[in-house]
């Protein structure tokens, strides 16, 4: 899509920090992080908001989804179980939708946030 900065993004024309990517997502690392760890998650293909999404679109969203916890553990982001039932680490995924949703970039995409608190702006 023209003059959309994650679509050039996509098509290499501006510079990212990939960390991940195959035919349907695109990973890099937030220009502007809230914290030690901050990823985003892409599609590779142009869709506004999560809620331009249809039903043949599941199967990006479903691996989206399940991309964001490999990502996680590869930057050192993974909840360790501590045997009571609770964990020490993790992150954060976060979709922001549309303006009441905080949503700056309009083309689709999964936060993953991570790393020692304190993060910038979130709890
Ligand atoms: P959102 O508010 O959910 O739309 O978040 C958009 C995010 O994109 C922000 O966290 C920005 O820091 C990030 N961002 C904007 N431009 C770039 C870029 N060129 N490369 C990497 N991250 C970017
Ligand atoms: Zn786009």
């Amino acid at each position: 899509m023209d003059n959309c900065i994650f679509c050039k993004i996509v098509a290499k024309q501006i510079p990212s920090s990939v960390v991940y990517e195959d035919e349907t997502l695109l990973a890099f690392k937030d220009i502007h992080p809230a914290a030690p760890v901050h990823l985003l998650i892409i599609p590779k293909v142009h869709l506004d908001t999560l809620s331009s999404a249809q039903p043949e679109h599941e199967g990006v969203l479903g691996k989206m989804l399940a991309l964001a916890p490999k990502l996680a553990a590869e930057h050192g982001c993974a909840p360790v179980p501590q045997g009571d039932g609770k964990y020490t680490g993790g992150y954060k995924t976060l979709i922001n939708t549309g303006a009441d949703g905080g949503q700056e970039v309009y083309h689709l995409h999964m936060h993953v946030i991570g790393g020692p608190k304190p993060w910038r702006g979130l709890s």
